[in-house]
Protein backbone atom coordinates (compact mmCIF):
# COMPACT_ATOMS: atom_id res chain seq x y z
CA UNK A 1 0.00 0.00 0.00
CA UNK A 2 1.51 3.18 -0.79
CA UNK A 3 0.41 6.24 1.32
CA UNK A 4 0.83 9.56 -0.02
CA UNK A 5 3.61 11.69 2.51
CA UNK A 6 1.91 14.15 4.39
CA UNK A 7 3.79 17.69 5.19
CA UNK A 8 3.63 19.38 8.69
CA UNK A 9 0.17 20.07 9.82
CA UNK A 10 -0.96 17.05 8.91
CA UNK A 11 0.51 14.76 11.62
CA UNK A 12 -3.20 13.30 11.44
CA UNK A 13 -3.16 12.00 7.98
CA UNK A 14 -0.38 9.31 8.54
CA UNK A 15 -0.30 5.56 8.19
CA UNK A 16 1.77 2.82 7.15
CA UNK A 17 -1.41 0.08 7.56
CA UNK A 18 -3.23 -1.47 4.94
CA UNK A 19 -6.66 -1.40 6.92
CA UNK A 20 -7.78 -5.08 5.05
CA UNK A 21 -11.33 -3.59 5.07
CA UNK A 22 -12.47 -7.37 3.00
CA UNK A 23 -11.35 -8.82 6.07
CA UNK A 24 -13.79 -7.19 8.48
CA UNK A 25 -16.67 -9.21 7.79
CA UNK A 26 -14.88 -12.52 8.06
CA UNK A 27 -15.35 -14.15 11.68
CA UNK A 28 -12.66 -17.12 10.82
CA UNK A 29 -9.94 -14.61 9.54
CA UNK A 30 -10.61 -12.07 12.27
CA UNK A 31 -10.46 -14.95 15.01
CA UNK A 32 -7.52 -16.87 13.21
CA UNK A 33 -5.68 -13.27 13.23
CA UNK A 34 -5.88 -12.44 16.96
CA UNK A 35 -4.66 -15.76 18.15
CA UNK A 36 -1.58 -15.16 15.82
CA UNK A 37 1.08 -14.73 18.36
CA UNK A 38 2.62 -11.58 16.48
CA UNK A 39 -0.90 -10.13 16.48
CA UNK A 40 -0.28 -6.38 18.00
CA UNK A 41 -3.00 -5.17 20.37
CA UNK A 42 -3.70 -1.18 21.09
CA UNK A 43 -5.78 -0.69 24.23
CA UNK A 44 -7.90 2.09 24.79
CA UNK A 45 -10.15 3.28 27.84
CA UNK A 46 -12.54 6.82 27.22
CA UNK A 47 -9.90 7.92 24.61
CA UNK A 48 -6.57 7.69 26.19
CA UNK A 49 -3.93 4.82 25.71
CA UNK A 50 -0.11 3.98 27.07
CA UNK A 51 2.92 4.92 25.60
CA UNK A 52 6.57 4.30 26.86
CA UNK A 53 9.92 5.48 25.54
CA UNK A 54 11.38 9.33 25.64
CA UNK A 55 9.11 12.37 25.36
CA UNK A 56 10.14 13.57 21.84
CA UNK A 57 10.02 10.14 20.48
CA UNK A 58 6.64 8.21 22.03
CA UNK A 59 5.60 4.80 21.21
CA UNK A 60 2.18 3.36 21.64
CA UNK A 61 2.30 0.36 23.70
CA UNK A 62 1.24 -2.38 22.29
CA UNK A 63 0.44 -5.81 23.87
CA UNK A 64 -0.02 -9.31 22.33
CA UNK A 65 -3.77 -10.52 22.43
CA UNK A 66 -2.80 -13.19 24.59
CA UNK A 67 -2.17 -10.74 27.27
CA UNK A 68 -5.37 -8.08 26.25
CA UNK A 69 -8.13 -6.97 28.79
CA UNK A 70 -11.51 -8.29 27.45
CA UNK A 71 -13.52 -5.41 25.47
CA UNK A 72 -14.79 -4.77 22.24
CA UNK A 73 -12.30 -5.37 19.20
CA UNK A 74 -11.88 -3.25 16.19
CA UNK A 75 -9.64 -4.51 13.07
CA UNK A 76 -6.96 -1.44 12.66
CA UNK A 77 -4.79 -2.79 9.54
CA UNK A 78 -1.92 -5.28 8.43
CA UNK A 79 1.73 -4.02 8.20
CA UNK A 80 3.74 -4.80 5.15
CA UNK A 81 5.27 -7.68 7.93
CA UNK A 82 1.56 -9.21 7.74
CA UNK A 83 1.22 -8.15 11.58
CA UNK A 84 -2.25 -7.64 12.38
CA UNK A 85 -3.43 -4.77 14.26
CA UNK A 86 -6.51 -4.69 16.73
CA UNK A 87 -7.98 -2.20 19.44
CA UNK A 88 -9.22 -3.04 22.46
CA UNK A 89 -11.68 -0.68 24.26
CA UNK A 90 -11.97 -1.13 27.88
CA UNK A 91 -13.61 1.32 30.72
CA UNK A 92 -10.07 1.61 32.41
CA UNK A 93 -6.32 1.13 31.15
CA UNK A 94 -4.41 -1.86 33.26
CA UNK A 95 -1.99 -0.95 35.77
CA UNK A 96 1.19 0.57 34.19
CA UNK A 97 4.51 -0.67 34.54
CA UNK A 98 7.45 1.18 34.98
CA UNK A 99 8.25 3.65 32.42
CA UNK A 100 4.95 3.47 30.80
CA UNK A 101 2.38 6.33 30.70
CA UNK A 102 -0.74 7.70 29.74
CA UNK A 103 -2.22 10.01 27.05
CA UNK A 104 -4.55 10.71 24.19
CA UNK A 105 -4.10 11.50 20.28
CA UNK A 106 -4.64 15.25 20.73
CA UNK A 107 -1.32 15.56 22.96
CA UNK A 108 0.81 12.76 21.14
CA UNK A 109 -0.24 13.15 17.59
CA UNK A 110 2.53 14.92 15.91
CA UNK A 111 5.40 12.85 18.46
CA UNK A 112 4.96 9.46 16.68
CA UNK A 113 5.98 7.85 14.15
CA UNK A 114 3.81 6.98 10.86
CA UNK A 115 2.47 3.42 12.09
CA UNK A 116 1.54 4.70 15.61
CA UNK A 117 0.08 8.05 14.36
CA UNK A 118 -2.38 5.78 11.83
CA UNK A 119 -3.80 3.19 14.48
CA UNK A 120 -4.68 6.42 17.05
CA UNK A 121 -6.27 7.90 14.76
CA UNK A 122 -8.37 5.17 13.85
CA UNK A 123 -8.61 3.78 16.64
CA UNK A 124 -9.63 7.01 18.33
CA UNK A 125 -12.24 7.87 15.64
CA UNK A 126 -14.27 4.39 16.12
CA UNK A 127 -13.71 4.32 19.93
CA UNK A 128 -15.53 7.72 20.36
CA UNK A 129 -18.19 6.45 17.92
CA UNK A 130 -18.59 3.29 19.61
CA UNK A 131 -18.78 5.01 23.19
CA UNK A 132 -21.42 7.34 22.02
CA UNK A 133 -23.64 5.16 19.60
CA UNK A 134 -24.70 2.67 21.87
CA UNK A 135 -28.56 2.78 20.52
CA UNK A 136 -29.97 2.53 17.47
CA UNK A 137 -31.15 6.19 15.68
CA UNK A 138 -33.95 4.57 14.08
CA UNK A 139 -35.54 2.69 17.01
CA UNK A 140 -33.96 3.31 19.86
CA UNK A 141 -33.03 0.00 20.68
CA UNK A 142 -29.56 -1.06 21.36
CA UNK A 143 -27.05 -2.01 18.66
CA UNK A 144 -23.95 -3.81 18.73
CA UNK A 145 -20.33 -3.37 17.42
CA UNK A 146 -20.29 -5.59 13.91
CA UNK A 147 -17.28 -5.61 10.54
CA UNK A 148 -14.94 -5.47 13.82
CA UNK A 149 -16.02 -1.98 14.97
CA UNK A 150 -16.56 -0.78 11.36
CA UNK A 151 -20.48 -1.04 11.78
CA UNK A 152 -22.77 -0.87 14.64
CA UNK A 153 -26.33 -3.07 13.60
CA UNK A 154 -29.32 -2.78 15.65
CA UNK A 155 -30.49 -5.96 17.56
CA UNK A 156 -33.87 -5.20 17.17
CA UNK A 157 -34.35 -3.74 13.62
CA UNK A 158 -31.31 -5.10 12.00
CA UNK A 159 -30.34 -1.22 10.94
CA UNK A 160 -26.55 -0.81 9.96
CA UNK A 161 -25.00 2.36 11.76
CA UNK A 162 -21.44 3.03 10.00
CA UNK A 163 -19.16 5.40 11.60
CA UNK A 164 -19.79 8.96 11.67
CA UNK A 165 -17.42 11.83 10.05
CA UNK A 166 -18.47 15.43 9.69
CA UNK A 167 -17.46 17.35 7.21
CA UNK A 168 -15.48 20.53 8.19
CA UNK A 169 -14.27 23.38 6.02
CA UNK A 170 -10.98 25.26 7.00
CA UNK A 171 -9.76 28.00 4.84
CA UNK A 172 -6.61 30.56 4.36
CA UNK A 173 -8.29 33.70 3.14
CA UNK A 174 -5.99 35.75 -0.06
CA UNK A 175 -6.53 39.14 -1.23
CA UNK A 176 -5.53 40.41 -4.39
CA UNK A 177 -1.66 41.42 -3.07
CA UNK A 178 -1.22 37.93 -1.78
CA UNK A 179 -1.97 38.63 1.88
CA UNK A 180 -3.71 36.41 4.33
CA UNK A 181 -6.55 36.96 6.82
CA UNK A 182 -6.13 35.54 10.47
CA UNK A 183 -8.57 35.76 12.41
CA UNK A 184 -8.60 35.03 16.69
CA UNK A 185 -11.90 33.75 18.45
CA UNK A 186 -12.76 35.30 21.28
CA UNK A 187 -11.98 32.14 23.92
CA UNK A 188 -8.68 32.17 22.76
CA UNK A 189 -5.37 34.20 24.03
CA UNK A 190 -4.43 37.47 22.74
CA UNK A 191 -2.21 36.80 19.85
CA UNK A 192 -3.38 33.66 19.01
CA UNK A 193 -4.40 33.83 15.53
CA UNK A 194 -5.55 31.21 12.82
CA UNK A 195 -7.62 30.13 9.54
CA UNK A 196 -11.26 29.49 9.33
CA UNK A 197 -13.71 26.70 9.43
CA UNK A 198 -16.81 25.76 9.96
CA UNK A 199 -18.98 22.34 9.47
CA UNK A 200 -20.67 22.12 5.94
CA UNK A 201 -24.38 21.91 6.53
CA UNK A 202 -26.16 19.21 4.47
CA UNK A 203 -27.62 20.05 1.06
CA UNK A 204 -24.23 22.39 0.46
CA UNK A 205 -20.95 21.80 -1.33
CA UNK A 206 -17.39 22.18 0.02
CA UNK A 207 -17.06 25.40 -1.94
CA UNK A 208 -20.16 27.01 -0.66
CA UNK A 209 -19.74 25.66 2.59
CA UNK A 210 -16.16 27.68 2.73
CA UNK A 211 -18.24 31.27 1.46
CA UNK A 212 -21.18 30.82 3.97
CA UNK A 213 -18.49 30.47 6.72
CA UNK A 214 -16.13 33.55 5.35
CA UNK A 215 -19.39 35.77 4.86
CA UNK A 216 -20.92 34.71 8.37
CA UNK A 217 -17.70 34.93 10.37
CA UNK A 218 -15.62 37.96 8.83
CA UNK A 219 -18.03 39.18 6.25
CA UNK A 220 -15.43 38.53 3.68
CA UNK A 221 -17.22 37.50 0.47
CA UNK A 222 -15.04 34.82 -1.18
CA UNK A 223 -14.92 34.57 -5.13
CA UNK A 224 -13.46 31.19 -5.55
CA UNK A 225 -11.66 28.56 -3.48
CA UNK A 226 -9.08 25.68 -4.05
CA UNK A 227 -8.65 22.57 -2.20
CA UNK A 228 -5.24 22.10 -0.67
CA UNK A 229 -5.35 18.90 1.55
CA UNK A 230 -7.33 17.16 3.88
CA UNK A 231 -6.97 15.15 7.38
CA UNK A 232 -8.83 13.55 10.16
CA UNK A 233 -9.85 15.28 12.94
CA UNK A 234 -11.37 12.88 15.34
CA UNK A 235 -11.94 15.59 18.28
CA UNK A 236 -14.33 13.98 18.45
CA UNK A 237 -15.35 13.28 14.75
CA UNK A 238 -14.46 15.36 12.52
CA UNK A 239 -12.41 15.11 8.67
CA UNK A 240 -10.58 18.87 7.91
CA UNK A 241 -11.14 19.86 3.89
CA UNK A 242 -8.29 22.61 3.94
CA UNK A 243 -8.80 25.07 1.48
CA UNK A 244 -7.28 28.60 -0.01
CA UNK A 245 -10.01 31.19 -0.38
CA UNK A 246 -9.84 33.96 -2.99
CA UNK A 247 -11.20 37.29 -1.21
CA UNK A 248 -13.19 40.27 -3.55
CA UNK A 249 -11.53 42.82 -1.81
CA UNK A 250 -9.70 43.39 2.09
CA UNK A 251 -13.57 44.32 3.09
CA UNK A 252 -13.24 42.56 6.90
CA UNK A 253 -16.59 42.12 9.46
CA UNK A 254 -15.86 40.41 12.17
CA UNK A 255 -19.14 39.00 13.52
CA UNK A 256 -18.00 39.15 17.22
CA UNK A 257 -19.02 36.16 18.10
CA UNK A 258 -17.30 33.10 16.50
CA UNK A 259 -14.67 35.70 15.68
CA UNK A 260 -13.34 38.32 18.04
CA UNK A 261 -10.93 40.11 15.98
CA UNK A 262 -9.45 39.85 12.26
CA UNK A 263 -5.58 40.88 10.70
CA UNK A 264 -4.48 41.18 6.90
CA UNK A 265 -0.85 40.05 6.25
CA UNK A 266 1.84 40.11 4.16
CA UNK A 267 4.90 37.57 4.42
CA UNK A 268 6.88 39.97 5.54
CA UNK A 269 4.23 40.96 8.06
CA UNK A 270 3.64 37.50 9.23
CA UNK A 271 7.22 36.66 10.20
CA UNK A 272 8.09 39.77 11.95
CA UNK A 273 4.91 39.31 14.05
CA UNK A 274 5.73 35.99 14.48
CA UNK A 275 8.87 36.14 15.36
CA UNK A 276 8.54 39.35 17.85
CA UNK A 277 5.87 36.91 19.39
CA UNK A 278 3.00 39.34 18.44
CA UNK A 279 1.19 36.56 16.48
CA UNK A 280 0.92 33.01 18.06
CA UNK A 281 0.43 30.49 14.62
CA UNK A 282 -1.55 27.02 15.38
CA UNK A 283 0.21 24.24 16.35
CA UNK A 284 1.60 21.57 14.03
CA UNK A 285 -1.04 19.47 14.59
CA UNK A 286 -3.34 21.40 12.60
CA UNK A 287 -3.92 21.62 9.19
CA UNK A 288 -4.20 25.51 9.58
CA UNK A 289 -0.56 25.24 10.14
CA UNK A 290 -0.45 23.68 6.85
CA UNK A 291 -2.39 26.01 5.12
CA UNK A 292 -0.49 28.85 6.23
CA UNK A 293 2.99 27.66 5.67
CA UNK A 294 1.96 26.79 2.31
CA UNK A 295 1.10 29.92 1.78
CA UNK A 296 3.87 31.62 3.34
CA UNK A 297 6.55 29.06 1.41
CA UNK A 298 8.18 27.70 4.06
CA UNK A 299 8.28 26.71 7.95
CA UNK A 300 7.41 29.52 10.56
CA UNK A 301 8.74 29.37 14.00
CA UNK A 302 9.77 25.77 14.70
CA UNK A 303 9.24 25.99 18.26
CA UNK A 304 5.57 27.18 18.51
CA UNK A 305 3.22 24.98 19.97
CA UNK A 306 -0.09 25.03 21.17
ZN1 LIG B 1 -33.22 -0.27 15.32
Amino acid sequence: MIHPKPAVGQALARSALDRAAEHRLDQAWLDEAWKEPRTRVLVLAQGRVQWSGPEHEPRLVLIGSADAPEGERYLLGVDPDGVTYFAVAVDTLPEAAEGIREAQLYTLGTLLDDRDAGLLVHATGLHHWHRTHRFCARCGQPSEIAAAGHVRRCVACGTEHYPRTDPAVIMLVLDADDRCLLGRQPSWPDKRFSTFAGFVEPGESLEQAVARELHEEVGVVATSSVYVASQPWPFPSSLMLGFFAYAADDRVHVDGEEIAEAQWFSREQLKDAVAASEVVLPGALSIARHLIEKWYGAPLDENNHW
